[in-house]
């Protein structure tokens, strides 16, 4: 075995062990941290050809309606912006196979703003679609970023979410897909460009313009402020598809004023003017994304626009049990570990139903409440072998919900 002394040096390119970060000994020879990190972009680009198949054999076998059939055993309702998501992602993978021959004619990426209120399911859409596409994917909050100079995490900490997603593979990070979740939260505070500097909102939109419609950003492979020290990794972002998902609270104001001027100022049909007051989103348009505060520029990078409805009890009822992987099929999973079969009655779905609409918590909340009523039977029955069925009733439900702290789940 290679012994690892003053005169250990990689075996590839002769680097000194002072002049790399690490010198990782094998049986008969020693590789350095550059050459790890060259080789593995060779291997990358090396499987990347068998990647763009991949993607290929995706698109070839999931027409739009298949993309939405896949999402419809994830996510309930929201048909809306499942075929606006659906018909989105395949034009955008047709898009990375596309050769701008004599015509010129070149198709743009379609990043996607989906519109909500918390807890609608936008994060889930678009981590549903990553999923069925096999690509890698990540999700990053916009408050958190900010400016290049300033403190918090420069924009290009999206891209090195999205290298760790992708486990460094380069090629499989720059189809990867990633989710920037409260876009909304950096809207300039009003409509008017200002002159002065604004930390928290338009610097960051400037900032995303560039990585949003397609450029090489050189990434921190740790995150972190850039130092000179660090290698960074480039990165391509034309092929990644953004999707921006932001409750814009208060935008139905906006959405209300521009609808009542436009019956004002036109003469509409009769059936056009009965709206449905009680989703607004519905009628959403990028010129209310501009009302709202965000800058014409980046409205442009993200072409596609659509809105997802606000749950009601019969959709937070249907998220209880529908879903491939609905909670409650979670829990039956959990106790048939044990070998115990558990059964909820259905009045005990609908009293979790009525919490989460009493305490407002949305669909966030039914797995508080569904905690709150399981956690006693969770640490009871392991110990309890000769329990092999449980039925939970609304007596039960009811008393271990009032048990729990209730604050705390209207905190959730
Ligand atoms: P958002 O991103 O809109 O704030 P999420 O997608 O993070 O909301 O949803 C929060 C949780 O609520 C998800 O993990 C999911 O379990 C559930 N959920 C929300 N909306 C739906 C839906 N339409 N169908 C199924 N589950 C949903």
């Amino acid at each position: 075995m290679a012994k690892q002394n003053k005169e250990s040096r990689c075996s590839f390119c002769h680097s000194g062990k002072h002049e790399t970060l690490m010198l990782i000994e094998g049986m008969d020879a020693f590789i350095c941290d550059k050459c790890v990190t060259q080789a593995n972009q060779l291997l990358a680009q090396e499987l990347g050809t068998k990647g763009t198949k991949n993607i290929q054999e995706v698109i070839n076998l999931l027409k739009p309606l298949e993309i939405k059939q896949h999402l419809d055993q994830y996510v309930i309702g929201q048909d809306d912006a499942k075929k606006v998501l659906s018909v989105a992602v395949y034009n955008h993978y047709k898009r990375l196979n596309q050769k701008v021959d004599k015509d010129e004619i070149e198709i743009e990426k379609s990043n996607i703003m989906l519109v909500g209120e918390t807890g609608t399911g936008k994060t889930l859409l678009a981590k549903t679609i990553a999923k069925i596409l096999h690509v890698p994917f990540c999700i990053c909050d916009a408050t958190v970023l900010t400016e290049a100079g300033y403190v918090g995490e420069d924009v290009e900490s999206i891209l090195t979410r999205l290298l760790q997603a992708a486990d460094y593979d380069v090629t499989a990070a720059e189809r990867g897909i990633v989710y920037i979740d409260e876009v909304d939260k950096v809207a300039r505070k009003s409509d008017n460009p200002s002159i002065t500097r604004d930390v928290s909102g338009e610097g960051v939109q400037q900032a995303l313009l560039k990585i949003l419609e397609g450029t090489v950003v050189n990434v921190p492979p740790q995150g972190g402020r850039k130092h000179p020290d660090q290698k960074m990794i480039p990165v391509n972002t034309n092929n990644i598809l953004f999707i921006c998902g932001g409750a814009f609270d208060g935008i139905e104001r906006k959405i209300a004023n521009r609808l009542r001027t436009q019956a004002v100022g036109y003469k509409v049909k009769k059936d056009e003017m009965v709206l449905d007051l009680k989703n607004l989103y519905k009628y959403i348009t990028p010129q209310d994304l501009k009302s709202f505060g965000l800058i014409p520029e980046l409205i442009g990078r993200i072409p596609v626009l659509s809105h997802l409805n606000p749950l009601d009890k019969e959709s937070l009822r249907n998220i209880l049990t529908a879903p491939k992987n609905s909670l409650i099929k979670q829990y039956v999973k959990l106790f048939a570990y044990e070998d115990v079969k558990l059964v909820f009655e259905d009045e005990v779905l609908d009293f979790i139903v009525d919490k989460a609409m009493e305490y407002k918590l949305g669909a966030r909340g039914l797995r508080s409440i569904c905690e709150a009523i399981m956690l006693d039977a969770m640490f009871d029955t392991p110990t309890q072998t000769d329990v092999k069925e449980l039925h939970i009733n609304l007596d039960y439900a009811i008393e271990k919900f009032e048990k729990a702290d209730f604050k705390k789940l209207q905190a959730a």
